[in-house]
């Protein structure tokens, strides 16, 4: 194992990391917890959201949280308990909140997106799973065109960066996607989403292809990276000490406590999501649908229909709260009215969430040998092999200078 780079995690960014490193043929351990178990990589929409840019901080969020936290089928939660803890989270998300700061992150997450499917194809491919991914698009629904018009900067950004959009009126929509109730008016079609037909098996097909070239899971938690002099040296696990001249941190919402014990420091958060998968829902949905004013989704997937959404911040620790789930399948009923097919399955899952919507990726500043991976939000699948990418041959090369916007060190400021 000293010869191999150690990646802690086995979710979808971890994951990205290891087929990056097996690509170039380097000896690779994953260590995770429980490699196969529940994840949010595991659970989440199923969507490669290719021209997904804004984030969650936006001037005007002031306006817009308070009567989400009042609303019982409102998108957003935030546990009384943790609010302590969430001080400086929430105080760097709530300074992200002006035009430039928007306009930088949307700019950083479109340079990660803009190659998102070169990097992902090929992978698909390798790994066998290209024909469980499908090119289905992603209708964002509104309820008329003056509720469309409210969000600018989104569509202006989108614009510029070249992306097809196509605006859906009223008729148009109803014969796309005639299970919508009439009080969504208008949509804006991006036909560059992709669906992935079931994000669990997808890991277990790509677990199995690590595999096949060479790449090794252990079960074990990390409790501390190991660095002396500099560099990293190993981890040490609750089983037993590992050594190893290359580390890679990809432990999704976990990863903070890990950065912190070579003292670096950085604002994650879990931002938990919730959805339910109806398996038989009685109604045909051809896109994957996004409700706007509301900030839910319904994916069409392999096993049904996915109904997901939510942020709610109650840590890593507080049972899930499954009445967020109900929350959104009442509001799904509202305006899919055919909606059937009982309660469904329902899941929750730990987004881990940076207050600029950025993930942390690169070198570290403190240990050479390690770098991040982790951070991901909402766009964790979309980046997971992108990230890994960037993230190896930051970690090669020893240069993480094109990752500046990314850098563990932005939360030094
Ligand atoms: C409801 C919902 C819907 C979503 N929809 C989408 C979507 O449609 N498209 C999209 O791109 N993204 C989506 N996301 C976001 C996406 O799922 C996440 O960003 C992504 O899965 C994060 O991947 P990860 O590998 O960083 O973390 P995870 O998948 O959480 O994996 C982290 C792994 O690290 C392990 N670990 C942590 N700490 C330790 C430790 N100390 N020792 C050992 N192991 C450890 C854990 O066991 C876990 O297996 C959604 C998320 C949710 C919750």
């Amino acid at each position: 194992m000293p010869d191999s780079t150690i990646v802690v995690g086995a979710g979808a960014v971890g994951l990205g990391c290891a087929y990056a490193l097996a690509k170039r043929g380097q000896r690779v351990t994953v260590i995770d917890r429980d490699p196969v178990g529940d994840k949010a990589s595991y659970g989440n929409a199923c969507a490669l959201a290719l021209t997904d840019c804004m984030p969650l901080s936006t001037p005007g969020i002031w306006r817009s949280a308070p009567g989400w936290l009042l609303d019982p089928l409102g998108p957003l939660s935030i546990r009384p308990s943790q609010l302590p803890s969430l001080v400086p989270w929430f105080w760097r998300f709530l300074r992200q909140a002006t035009m430039a700061k928007v306009e930088a992150c949307a700019a950083a997450q479109l340079q990660l997106n803009g190659r998102v499917w070169q990097d992902f194809e090929p992978f698909l491919q390798a790994i066998g799973y290209a024909d469980r991914v499908q090119k289905k698009g992603m209708l964002k629904l509104y309820k008329n065109r003056q509720s469309f018009a409210r969000s600018p900067l989104e569509w202006r950004l989108k614009r510029q960066q070249g992306f097809q959009i196509e605006l859906i009126e009223r008729e148009q929509l109803r014969a796309m996607e005639p299970a919508v109730s009439s009080s969504k008016q208008f949509a804006v079609f991006h036909p560059q989403w992709q669906i992935v037909d079931d994000p669990e098996q997808l890991l277990a097909c790509w677990r199995d292809w690590l595999q096949s070239q060479g790449v090794t899971f252990v079960s074990d938690e990390v409790q501390a990276l190991l660095s002396d002099g500099g560099h990293i040296v190993g981890l040490q696990g609750a089983k037993k000490k590992y050594s190893a001249r290359q580390v890679i941190v990809a432990a999704g919402a976990w990863s903070a406590a890990l950065s912190q014990s070579v003292g670096e420091r950085c604002l994650l958060t879990s931002e938990r999501g919730y959805n339910t998968t109806i398996a038989e829902p009685g109604i045909e949905v051809q896109h994957m649908l996004m409700f706007a004013e509301e900030q839910f989704v319904a994916t069409p997937m392999g096993q049904g229909l996915r109904i997901g959404g939510a942020a709610e911040f109650a840590g890593l620790q507080a049972a899930p709260n499954y009445q967020r789930s109900r929350a959104l399948l009442t509001l799904a009923k509202r305006f899919l009215p055919e909606l059937g097919g009982g309660q469904g399955h329902m899941w929750m899952g730990h987004r881990p969430s940076t207050p600029d919507s950025l993930p942390v990726l690169g070198p570290s500043k403190k240990s050479q040998g390690l770098a991040y991976a982790f951070g991901h939000g909402h766009m964790g699948l979309t980046q997971s092999i992108t990230s890994g990418e960037l993230v190896v041959e930051a970690l090669l090369s020893g240069n993480g200078a094109h990752l500046a916007p990314f850098s563990i060190s932005r939360f030094d400021q």
